[in-house]
């Protein structure tokens, strides 16, 4: 029987599940696959990015534990794409590769100003707190007012982790510096701009409602916000999503805080709505001291338009949460302006050309774009693995598909790469350290750390 040789570039929800597709599908052909990830921890962004205190989805990595632990998929953690491994030599040892490589860098955005000191990307953010071993172990939390730029979850989760009192976040696998940073905090007042309506948001209404039940924080919205257009009424009555969003800031708008006098919270967390950024002001060091957004309304064509109405805020940080953007790999296509290997259904295309990359296929963030759930990118894996399956005809051939192949170039090349088993003993060690704290576990954060831990040295 033919075999399918697989390579899998990305060991975050993407890979995989496509791995875990691949290997259930009804097909012709015997298949192995191999996972190679450049951290030496699997998961992708549900590690490196899902917020800690949302263990429910955190729980994800037990439905991706349970796939990798059937025994059937090899791993290779702490190797890179394009260092320790290049195109051609998977073109050597394998059939195929799927890239789902996701995304880790926050989208730029044009606002004058954004370069100053104290202005940050909500992903280098979330990378702290979650203990990315890649990104400095300090963050200079140093501001008692601070912005949040955009209306998506994410913008939300860096929201919440601000205000929130440290001491709320101890029972989560925050690393212990993470701790330290946001316990001694001076932040009062955490202030998110969106451009468009509270009908337009992008977050959901999971993630709203629950900024409404932090401890000693009290929510802050502006009566103004609230004088909705025909579109915004249309959209509340007809999506029920909007609907509940609306009914959640409503109660919002009842409650006592400092917007209608009466919150008596430390801290609090102002929603501001129709305001779009249009220049961050600098202090003479250089360092971030307001924010200045112009009020917007809709216009005809269901965007926003500005008023010329300014408003000037005093902040001390400002964060982006204006979307992740996907990274270029060595020798694969990319779309530079959307941050995305450019493909049909999962199936690589020269960019310009749109020729079929022969032997090479996309899935998750990297195909689609950074949008989306967990478990968007299994219907993703689908659509990809549909057409690797019916593509037999134009697979790589390649000249060494042996087993042991890639384990030698490995050796050979002296990378320290790390496998199941690694894993197994890094993922217990983490818990270990974890348990006399009553703690589920506390990340390990140093890669060499990481590396000495998984390999048993
Ligand atoms: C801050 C944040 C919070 C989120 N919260 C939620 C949530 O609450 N619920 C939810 O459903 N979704 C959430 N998401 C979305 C979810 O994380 C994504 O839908 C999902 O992780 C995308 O999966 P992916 O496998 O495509 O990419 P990723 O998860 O990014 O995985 C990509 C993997 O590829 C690896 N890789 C990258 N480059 C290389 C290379 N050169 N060589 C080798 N390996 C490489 C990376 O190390 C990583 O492990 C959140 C996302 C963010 C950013």
């Amino acid at each position: 029987m033919t075999k399918l040789r697989l390579a899998i570039v990305g060991a975050g929800p993407a890979g995989i599940y496509a791995a875990d597709i691949l290997l259930k599908a009804e097909r012709k052909f015997d298949v192995s696959i191999d996972l190679f990830d450049h951290l030496p921890a699997p998961y992708g962004l549900v590690r490196y990015g899902v917020a800690p205190d949302h263990p429910r989805i955190k729980g994800i990595i037990n439905a991706l534990r349970d796939v990798l632990d059937r025994g059937d998929i090899r791993i290779f953690g702490n190797v890179r794409f394009g260092i320790d491994v290049t195109l051609a030599d998977l073109k050597k040892h394998y059939n195929a590769v799927i890239f789902a490589t996701g995304a880790i860098k926050d989208a730029d955005l044009d606002v004058p100003g954004i370069d100053a000191e104290g202005s940050y990307g909500a992903a280098d953010f979330v990378s702290w707190y979650d203990g990315h071993p890649d990104f400095p172990r300090e963050w200079p939390l140093d501001a008692a007012s601070v912005a949040v730029l955009g209306n998506g979850n994410v913008a939300l989760d860096v929201a919440r982790v601000l205000a929130k009192h440290a001491d709320d976040l101890l029972s989560t696998e925050i690393p212990a510096n993470v701790y330290e940073g946001l316990k001694a905090s001076p932040v009062t007042d955490v202030h998110v701009f969106g451009r468009r309506g509270p009908a337009q948001v992008k977050f959901t209404p999971l993630e709203l409602r629950e900024l409404g039940e932090l401890r000693d924080v009290d929510m802050v919205v502006y009566d103004e916000d609230f004088d909705y257009d025909e579109a915004s009424k249309a959209a509340i009555a007809s999506n029920k999503q909007v609907m509940v969003i609306d009914r959640v800031l409503q109660s919002w708008r009842q409650r006592p805080s400092v917007n209608n006098v009466g919150g008596e919270a430390s801290r609090r967390l102002h929603l501001h709505f129709w305001a779009r950024p249009v220049e961050i002001k600098k202090d003479a060091d250089g360092r971030v001291a307001a924010i200045v957004t112009e009020r917007t309304r809709p216009n005809n064509s269901g965007g926003v338009e500005g008023t010329g109405e300014l408003r000037e805020i005093a902040i001390g940080q400002v964060y982006r949460a204006v979307g992740y953007f996907g990274s270029p790999l060595p020798d694969v296509p990319f779309d530079k302006r959307h941050g995305v290997i450019p493909n049909h259904e999962g199936q690589v295309v020269e960019k310009g050309s749109n020729e079929r990359v022969p032997g090479v296929y996309a899935t998750g963030w990297i195909k689609r774009g950074p949008v989306g759930l967990i478990g968007h990118t299994k219907s993703d894996a689908m659509e990809t693995i549909r057409h690797l399956i019916n593509d037999q005809a134009s697979w790589w051939t390649p000249e060494d598909p042996s087993d042991e192949a890639i384990i030698s170039l490995l050796a050979e090349r002296q990378v320290a790469w790390t496998d199941l088993d690694g894993w197994h003993r890094l993922d217990q060690h983490e818990v270990a350290l974890g348990a006399p704290h009553e703690r589920e576990r506390v990340k390990v954060v140093d890669r060499d750390e990481m590396v000495r831990v998984s390999r048993g040295e």
